[in-house]
C-alpha cells in the first residue's frame, strides 16, 4: 500500500507517486514478524522491507557499505564518530540503493524502460542499474549540463535527453507524463526510490545491534534520502525490531536551504527560495519535493536541520580526505561539516555516539582540497631520501 505520511491518506500500489495533498508517497507493508535475512548479501537482507518479491540480482552489489569509527577526526571531541561510507556504491553514492529497488520493480512490473530526472549522481546509478540488466533508461538533463557529467552518466548507454524550459518543473511533469506508458520515473523522492535508500538507516542502527546511535546525520536536498532513513526506522520499530531511535539531523549548504530556512524559523512547511551557488551541487534543491516530510523527520526524532557555509564544506573535505581516507564530494563532506557545527552547539551531548553518512564520493569530481605540490629526488638519491624519511 501506499501512503502519505501528511494527510494520511492511502492508496493502492498502481505506481501513484504524489498524493491528492501534493506530498509525496511511500510504501507501507505490512511488516508483522517481518526480519532481516542475515544469510543473504546486500539489500536481499531487507527483502522482508521492500515492495518487490525479488531483486533480480540487483541488491547483491548494493548496500553493506563500511561503518567505521573516525577517531582521527574527534580527537578533541568528548563524542564518539561513526561514518557510514557510501562512496564505496557501485556509481559512488547511496543512489544506487534506491535505484536498484526502482530498477528491479520496473522489471517485475513489465516496465520497457526506466526513467529520471537528474545531471549527478541519480543520473549515473539509474544508466549504470538499468545497463546491469540490459534495461532501456532515458536521463532527463538540463542543457547547460558539464561536458564531463555528459560523459560520466553516457558511459553507462542510457539515452540522454537535454531539455529546454524550466528544469525545476521535469520533475512533476516527469510523473504527470508518464501514467499509462510503460516508462516508470525513478526520481529523487519517489516511493520505490525511497524504498530502497531506506536501507541506509537499516543498517546503520543494525550495526548498534538496534539500540543506538544517538544522533544520524546526513546531507539534504530533495528530502528523499532523510525521509528514508526515517521510513526505516520505523519499519524496523513497525516489525518491533528497533530498541531505541537516534535523532536525525539534516544538512545543508548556505546558499540553498529551504529546509533548515523552515525549522529555524519554526515554519508549518518549507517554501521554495531562490537559491545562490554552491560547491554542493548535489544538493541544490531549492523546491525540495520531500522538505516537508524531512521537516517532519526531523521534529519528530527531536533532531534537527543546519546549514554550513561552503567554506566550512570545503574544510571537511579535506578533513576527510587527510584524516580518514575518504574522497568524498563537496555534498558527501557536508555531513561532516555539519555535525562540527552540532558539536560546536552542544546539540551532540558527551559521550554520545554519532553517525554520519558520507553520501557521495569525489572521485568523479575536480579536486578542490590542498595538494601539496611534489617533492623530486634522483634516482642516484633514493637511498637518501629513504633514509630521511624512515629514519
Ligand atoms: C542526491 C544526493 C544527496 C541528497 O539526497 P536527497 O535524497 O535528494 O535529499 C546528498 N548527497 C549526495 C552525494 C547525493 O548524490
Ligand atoms: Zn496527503
Amino acid at each position: 500500500m501506499l501512503a502519505c505520511d501528511s494527510c494520511g491518506a492511502t492508496f493502492a500500489d498502481t505506481g501513484r507517486k504524489r498524493c491528492e495533498c501534493g506530498e509525496p508517497l511511500w510504501y507501507v507493508l505490512d511488516l508483522d514478524g517481518s526480519s532481516i535475512r542475515t544469510e543473504e548479501r546486500g539489500l536481499a537482507r531487507y527483502l522482508d522491507f521492500l515492495p518487490v518479491d525479488e531483486l533480480q540480482g540487483l541488491g547483491t552489489g548494493v548496500g553493506e557499505t563500511p561503518l567505521f569509527e573516525a577517531d582521527r577526526l574527534t580527537v578533541d571531541a568528548d563524542y564518539d564518530l561513526f561514518l557510514k561510507d557510501e562512496t564505496v556504491a557501485p556509481t559512488g553514492s547511496f543512489k544506487d540503493r534506491g535505484s536498484a529497488v526502482g530498477v528491479a520493480a520496473a522489471l517485475e512490473r513489465g516496465h520497457d524502460a526506466v526513467g529520471t530526472v537528474s545531471h549527478g549522481n541519480m543520473a549515473m546509478s539509474m544508466a549504470a542499474t538499468a545497463a546491469s540488466v540490459g534495461m532501456e533508461c532515458h536521463v532527463f538533463v538540463p542543457e547547460d549540463i558539464p561536458e564531463e557529467r555528459l560523459a560520466y552518466i553516457g558511459q553507462y548507454g542510457p539515452t540522454v535527453v537535454t531539455v529546454e524550459g524550466d528544469y525545476g518543473q521535469l520533475y512533476d511533469e516527469s510523473v504527470a507524463l508518464e501514467t499509462g506508458r510503460s516508462i516508470d520515473f525513478v526520481n529523487s523522492d519517489v516511493p520505490l526510490r525511497v524504498a530502497g535508500q531506506k536501507t541506509t538507516g537499516m543498517e546503520i542502527v543494525e550495526a548498534f545491534d538496534l539500540d543506538g546511535p544517538d544522533a544520524l546525520v546526513l546531507p539534504t536536498s530533495s528530502g528523499g534520502h532523510a525521509s528514508a532513513v526515517w521510513k526505516g526506522l520505523r519499519d524496523l520499530q513497525a516489525a518491533s525490531l528497533l530498541e531505541a531511535f537516534p535523532r536525525l539531523y539534516f544538512v545543508q549548504a548556505a546558499a540553498c536551504d529551504p529546509i533548515a530556512t523552515a525549522f529555524r524559523d519554526g515554519a508549518d512547511d518549507v517554501s521554495p527560495i531562490s537559491k545562490s551557488e554552491t560547491i554542493a551541487y548535489s544538493i541544490a534543491n531549492a523546491d525540495p519535493p520531500s522538505g516537508n516530510r524531512a521537516l517532519a523527520a526531523a521534529r519528530a526524532t527531536d533532531g534537527g536541520v543546519l546549514s554550513v557555509s561552503d567554506e566550512e564544506i570545503l574544510d571537511a573535505m579535506d578533513r576527510l580526505a587527510k584524516e580518514a581516507g575518504i574522497c568524498a564530494e563537496p555534498a558527501g563532506a557536508t555531513t561532516l561539516a555539519g555535525i562540527d557545527a552540532l558539536s560546536d552547539r552542544g546539540e551532540i551531548g558527551s559521550g554520545e555516539t554519532v553517525v554520519g553518512i558520507i553520501t557521495g564520493t569525489g572521485f568523479t569530481e575536480e579536486i578542490r582540497t590542498e595538494v601539496a605540490p611534489p617533492e623530486h629526488v634522483a634516482l642516484g638519491d633514493l637511498g637518501d631520501y629513504l633514509d630521511r624519511v624512515g629514519s
